[in-house]
This record gives structure tokens, sequence and C-alpha cells, in this order.
């Protein structure tokens, strides 16, 4: 039993103010596998105070980028000293495959390099032509910033808050998700290691208390958030009524769209790994699969035959491809869209109950329905299981009406015969990233995030970088001319 009676606040261990306690029980026994405590809104100012203290008077912000890039990929390399031991408490907590998990821990190094490199693309200082004289424009660290995290992917979402939140100078607050705070206590661990400047990371575990606490704070400066799309209104409410920026991760329900005649087998294991992975709790999950009618009946043998060769099972076996639903809750919701999508008259060709032989455990088969309409349920709203709706159309400009009649635009994948043809009709739909012919998901790295009601703004890239700089034009009198101590 992983039990910790501290918190990570400023940089230290704090050992807990309050009485309340997180219990994480596991997905795969059941069993809670874990305890640890709640902030309480005094260790929540606290975190603040300490974040505030660290931007407005600390080295941070004033380090040259490369400066903190260098800290941050010690940070990183810390980090994946205990890389093992991340992965094992990501399988306890919140049911992720050994599998998942070391592909999503092995892209860390990456992110951290990738955002380096965007970084240094970004402009924080440049002289302009101006009205009158010239203008020096600064980019400048916007300042503390809060974050708010899901289960699904726990050790990296928060990752993907912090790095570019503090590799930009922007001292951060992490309020993990209450399913999945365990991994958290190793980021603190590695950021202590790493020496991480006081205040400049702090994590708050709680649930939507602390939550909305922490985003409503009046010290801090703009908030990032991935999760649901109520809790994701909620807090762009609290934003909009402080005026303060904020970036939203939400949910999706995207498209597989399967274009007239091409040849699918070269691209099951990209349409499975891009709907089904994790067991389908991924916001850019592409479950619902469009296919042109004189194909269908092939595909669909074809995803029968495919997903039956890979494994149901406990999350810890290497060759597991799909774990168990994160809660209770979470299958519960899971098998009330396995009835609705009966109910509406989808037929279902395979799986839709619980795996033989695994009697303990939040495990759901893979299932697939065809003849789906995509007015139904389980065609328009986000399940977050592994479930896939096979949708049919007879021409593209169907396909891409049925791609686009949803509320989301997260996510996408397109399969054609050529890839041109495929990037034609990605450029069709209303999304904010999509894979054309078995290329990477969310973005491949690009510019990463949602249209519609899947988010505001981008996280990743240039786009997600500039989100922790505010703006500043410096008007310079007429007829001066900068130094290159002032221009560079
Ligand atoms: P959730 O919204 O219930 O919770 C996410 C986090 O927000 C948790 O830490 C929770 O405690 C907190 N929270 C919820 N409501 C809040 C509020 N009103 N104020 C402050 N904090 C609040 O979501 P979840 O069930 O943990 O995660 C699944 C959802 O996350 C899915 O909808 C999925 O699509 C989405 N998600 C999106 C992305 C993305 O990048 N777009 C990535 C992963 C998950």
């Amino acid at each position: 039993m992983f039990v910790r009676s501290n918190q990570f606040l400023g940089g230290r261990w704090v050992p807990a103010a309050g009485d309340g306690v997180l219990d994480v029980v596991s997905p795969t026994t059941e069993e809670v596998v874990g305890r640890v405590p709640v902030a309480t809104q005094g260790e929540v100012d606290e975190a603040v105070a300490a974040a505030r203290a660290a931007f407005d008077s600390g080295p941070w912000p004033r380090l040259s980028l490369d400066e903190r890039a260098q800290v941050l990929r010690r940070f990183v390399e810390c980090l994946d000293a205990k890389r093992a031991r991340a992965i094992d408490l990501q399988i306890l907590e919140m049911g992720a495959t050994r599998t998942f998990n070391t592909v999503t821990m092995a892209s860390v190094r990456p992110f951290l390099e990738a955002a380096i490199a965007d970084a240094g693309r970004i402009n924080v200082r440049d002289v302009r032509d101006g009205a009158v004289g010239k203008v020096l424009v600064l980019r400048e660290p916007v300042g503390v910033t809060a974050a708010v995290t899901p289960w699904n992917a726990p050790v990296m979402v928060v990752l993907s808050k912090v790095l570019p939140s503090l590799l930009m100078g922007c001292p951060i607050v992490v309020k993990p998700a209450p399913e999945s705070p365990l991994s958290c206590y190793v980021l603190a661990e590695a950021a202590i290691e790493a020496g991480l400047p006081p205040g400049v990371l702090s994590i708050v575990n709680g649930g939507v208390e602390v939550g909305a606490y922490l985003v409503g704070h009046p010290d801090v400066d703009l908030v990032t958030f991935t999760g649901s799309v109520g809790g994701g209104k909620a807090i762009a409410e609290t934003c909009a009524r402080l005026l303060r920026p904020v970036t939203l991760e939400l949910g999706g329900k995207s498209a597989a769209l399967v274009a007239e005649g091409v040849d699918m087998r070269p691209y099951l294991q990209s349409l499975v790994d891009s709907s089904l992975r994790n067991s389908g709790q991924m916001c850019i999950s592409t479950n619902r699969v469009l296919v042109h009618t004189s194909q269908r009946d092939e595909l669909v043998a074809q995803l029968i035959e495919y997903v039956s060769t890979l494994k149901v099972g406990h999350p810890d076996d290497a060759d597991t491809y799909f774990g168990p639903l994160c809660s209770q809750r979470q299958r519960d919701i899971v098998e009330s869209f396995i009835s609705a999508g009966v109910e509406d008259g989808a037929k279902l060709v395979h799986g839709g109950g619980r795996p033989e032989g695994l009697d303990r455990g939040w495990f759901v088969e893979p299932t697939i329905f065809v003849d789906v309409r995509n007015d139904m349920r389980i065609a328009q709203e986000e399940i977050f299981g592994p479930v896939l709706s096979v949708i049919s159309y007879t021409d593209d400009d169907e396909a891409i009406a049925i791609a686009n009649d949803s509320r989301f635009g997260l996510g996408g994948t397109v399969f054609a015969p050529t890839t041109e043809h495929a990037i034609a009709l990605a450029s069709r739909i209303v999304t904010g990233t999509c894979a054309v012919n078995g290329g990477p998901p969310s973005g491949g790295g690009g510019p990463f995030g949602g249209r519609k009601e899947s988010g505001l703004g981008r996280e990743r890239s240039v786009e997600g970088l500039e989100f922790f700089l505010a703006t500043k034009s410096v008007a310079l009198p007429a007829g001066y001319e900068p130094t290159e101590a002032v221009s560079a």
C-alpha cells in the first residue's frame, strides 16, 4: 500500500495539515492500494504563495531559456531514473497497461526536447517599426500557472503542463486527478533531486473542490485544464469572471475516416491504436469508424479478427492490450453506453460484456457496433471506453458531413488510397488534429487542442508555449536608434 501523509508544496515536503484523505482503488483488484492527503485551502494558499514569490522575486522567470532548459533536462533525467516506479504506480492507480505507460513515459524526454527547440523559435525581444518611431516588443512570462489534470495518462498529462509552463518561466501549481495522485509523488521526488528552485512547482491533491479553489485563487495568473467538457465549462466561467487566460483540453468523439478503395490491412494496427488504446480512455480516441458501404463488411471482419488477437488482462502483463477501466464509475458509464447502443438499434458484432475469467477488476470486453447512425448516443457522446461504432457512408461528402456532425472536434484519422487524398479529406474535417495514412496521433508533435466543445487554445509547439507569454510593447522615442543591448 502506497501511503503518504505529506504534500509537495513550494518545492518541499510538508506534513498534511488537514484530515481529508484520498483513497486510491486499484482498477485491477478493486482494493485500496494508496492513500494520500487532500490539500486544505491553507495548503493551496501556501503553494500559490510560494509560486507567487518565485515569480515576483525568485530567479526562475529571470533565467535565460537555456538556463531553464538545463534545469528541466536534469528534472527529466531524475524522473527517467525513476521511470520503472512511475510506470508501476500508474498501473496500480488507474490500470493502464505496462505497454501504454512505457510508451508514454518514453515520450517525456522527446517532449521536453521538442519544447526547448520550439521555445528557441519564439522571438521574445523584437524591435519593430511603430507608428512614429520604433517599438520594442517583449514576450514575458505571464505569471503563476494553475493546472488541473485528469487520470487517463497521469504523469504525461501533468508534465504536458509543467514542462512548458516552467520552460517559459511560469511557476506552476498542479492539481492532479483524485483517481491517480500516486505517480505524482515520483514527479515531486525528481523535482527535489533535480534542484528545482523553491516555489516553482507544487502539487496539491484533491477533487473538484480543491481544483475550483486553485483555479479561482486571486494570486493565480493563468489556468490550464485537461478534463471533461463539464469541468472545462465550469473552469471557463471562473476564468471569464476573473478575465484570466485559460486553455481547455476537453473531450472528443473523433472520426476515423476510411476512404473508398483503401486497403486497410496495413493500417489495422494504426486504426485500432488510434481508437482503442488505453481501453479507449483517450480524449483523441477515433472511435467513430466511417467506412464506405462497399467496404463495410470487409473492414468489420478485419477489425473483429484483429481485435480478437489483442489480450484483455492484467495491465501488468507485458502482452496485455486491454486493461481494466479506471474506475467502477467509468465501467458503469461504458456499460450504459453499450446498452444505449443496443436500445438505439445498433448491431453488436463483437464483445459487449465483461470478459470471462476476470472476476475482479473493472474490465469490459472490446466492443464493436455496426449499423450505427450518427445520431445515436454511442456516436454522439464521449464513451471513454473500448467501444467502436462503425458507420457507413456512400461518398466523400457524406463521410465529411458525418465526421463533422459532432459537438466535438479534437482528433481524427483518415486512411485513403493516396496520402494526398487523405490530406484533402483531413482538411475538410473540423478538428484540432488529424492523422493521415497511419501518421501519429495528437498532432504528431504539432500544436494540439480542440475545436467546438473539445476546448480552447493549444498545447505543444510554438502556439502552446506562447500561452505562457504576455506581450508588451515598449514605445521608443521618435528618432531613437536602439543599441545592440536593447534589441538583442
Ligand atoms: P474531469 O473533468 O472529471 O476531471 C479532470 C480534473 O478536473 C480532475 O482533476 C478533477 O478533480 C478536476 N475538476 C473537475 N471539475 C472541476 C471543476 N469544476 N473545477 C476544478 N476542477 C475540476 O475529467 P476526468 O474524468 O478526470 O477525465 C476524463 C476527461 O478528460 C474526458 O472527457 C477526456 O476526454 C478528457 N481528456 C482530455 C484530454 C485532452 O487533451 N483534450 C486529455 C485527456 C483527457
